[in-house]
């Protein structure tokens, strides 16, 4: 497995599409890096930029130490899988994932052992003799997978894998890639716009936005410090109250929330406007110094109780796993502002 780095990479198509604008990325050998983001922010262009499908325009690609940027698809020792499967319908399971290796210099009957090996991966192994169409759709997308795993690449590559499937498909097909990843040790760039697909299976998560990247981190950072309004929105759920900033002290920074005052690691910000990410499940309510806020609605939903908390910051959706002693409706309360909560970020 090879690392993959971009040095400044731009792609604009035609005359004035920009796609990707001036990305640096480093993907470590045998790491999961999911590239994540809405659509149309440049996923798929970058994917298809370290495939050779797609020429950059500026900036330098590098796979291990090779300087790939103008190299062709077929010289760059990568596979990619894509949402479609692009299988070959006319051609049996074991002649689909053959396919790719009638060039590689093997016999037949190695051929043959590697194409079972790799059918063995993903759970397939006795269904060889199939036509894709006679398969279920999360077994079509383990054949593409094989069919990408047999030739050994340096890199592999997945653009929205799962999107065909249905939700109970996508987390035991993203759950085995996980395990396929892990186990040989592939260096694999994951693309989706699905937070929790790509919570659940990256070891460093690349959040795009408009062409650039938002953040690089590994999901625990990226959901616990997001370094703007857009990636604490993008990635789980998040409360965002404007706050300000009145002095910063070292790392930390005096706020005014409302018409409370409070202190909290400042992160680099400067004394003006910022707003206070605040995830569902680490709002506390505290005795004490807080937000003042009532308890505006109270829902349990079996395992948890979901409240909405307003104070004059706003509102505050929050969840807990105390079902048995629960707040109730019209309930003052102090929600806490203590460190492992709500984050400073900046307005994106
Ligand atoms: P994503 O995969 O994140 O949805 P894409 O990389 O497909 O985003 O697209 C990024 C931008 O480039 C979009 O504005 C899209 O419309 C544009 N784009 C993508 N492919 C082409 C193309 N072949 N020609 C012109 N514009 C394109
Ligand atoms: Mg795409």
């Amino acid at each position: 497995a090879a690392s993959v780095a971009f040095d400044s990479v731009t792609k604009v198509y035609g005359r004035d599409v920009l796609a990707v604008d001036r990305v640096n990325l480093n993907i470590a050998p045998g790491k999961l890096v999911t590239l994540l983001g809405p659509s149309g922010c440049g996923k798929t262009t970058t994917l298809r930029m370290i495939a050779g499908l797609e020429m950059a325009t500026k900036g330098r690609i590098l796979i291990g130490d090779k300087d790939v940027t103008k190299l062709p698809a077929t010289d760059r020792d990568v596979s990619m899988v894509f949402q479609s499967y692009a299988l070959f319908p006319h051609m049996t399971v074991i002649e689909n994932v053959s396919y790719g290796l009638r060039f590689s210099g093997y016999s037949k009957s190695e051929t043959l052992e590697r194409a079972n090996a790799g059918l063995s991966l993903v759970g397939l192994d006795r269904y060889g003799a199939r036509l894709p169409s006679e398969l279920s759709g999360g077994q079509q997308q383990r054949v593409a997978v094989a069919r990408a795993l047999v030739l050994e690449p340096q890199v592999l590559l997945f653009d929205e894998p799962l999107s065909n499937l249905d939700a109970k498909l996508r987390r035991q097909v993203r759950e085995e890639i996980r395990e396929i990843q892990q186990k040989l040790g592939l260096t694999v760039v994951y693309v989706t716009h699905d937070q929790e697909e790509a919570l659940a299976v990256s070891d460093e998560i690349v959040v795009m936005k408009n062409a650039t990247i938002a953040q690089i981190g590994t999901p625990r950072a990226l959901y616990d410090a997001p370094a703007d309004t857009f990636v604490a929105d993008f990635i789980g759920e998040a409360n965002l109250i404007g706050c300000e900033i009145t002095a910063t002290d070292g790392d930390m920074a005096e706020i005014a929330v409302g018409s409370a005052r409070h202190s909290l690691p400042s992160r680099g910000l400067k004394p003006g406007k910022a707003t206070l990410a605040i995830r569902p499940s680490r709002v506390r309510v505290v005795e004490g110094k807080g937000l003042p806020a009532t308890v505006e609605k109270v829902t349990y939903v079996g395992a948890r109780m979901e409240y909405t908390f307003a104070g004059d910051f706003g509102r505050v959706f929050a969840v807990s796993d105390n079902v048995d002693d629960p707040y109730r409706m019209g309930d003052a309360v102090n929600i806490g502002l203590a460190a492992s909560g709500p984050v400073l970020v900046p307005d994106a």
